[in-house]
């Protein structure tokens, strides 16, 4: 199980994480390569792709994700943030052993208290329709 905080809350409450700089490290960088890889790759049972390959593009999202997006925590105290710009717009695709399995519309990112590991992915905003914020109750976007 995990809870969910919305953006206001989230702010409210001063659980936002700090806003990340720009890829830094080499593992930070193999997980860029696989989320704008333009073929998905057979060895990964789930890959979420950025239409965008853009190395910049894929770094604007992930500062502005942890910018505006709500948070999810979860029983181990991993603290994510999720952004979805609009839920009618794709940015991106999901593979799993590299066949497609659905669009996706958010920008998810992890590993948000590591500087050197933090790292966005996309996912679909469907997996987070009807959870409400733990603190007002509220939406979450
Ligand atoms: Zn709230």
């Amino acid at each position: 199980m995990a809870d969910y905080y919305c953006p206001r809350c989230t702010d409210k409450l001063a659980l936002r994480p700090p806003l990340p700089q720009v890829i830094l490290t080499p593992y930070q960088d193999e997980k860029r390569a696989k989320h704008t890889a333009a073929v998905s790759s057979l060895s990964h049972p789930v890959q979420s792709v950025f239409d965008s390959r853009s190395t910049r593009y894929y770094a604007d999202c992930m500062q502005e994700a942890v910018a505006r997006g709500f948070l999810q925590v979860d029983s181990s105290h991993r603290t994510q943030v999720i952004f979805c710009p609009s839920a009618q717009s794709s940015i991106g695709s999901k593979y799993k052993w590299g066949q497609f399995a659905e669009r996706t519309d958010t920008v998810v990112v992890v590993k948000t208290f590591e500087p050197d590991k933090v790292h966005p992915f996309t996912e679909n905003s469907a997996r987070y329709v009807g959870k409400l914020c733990n603190s007002c109750g509220g939406p979450l976007f």
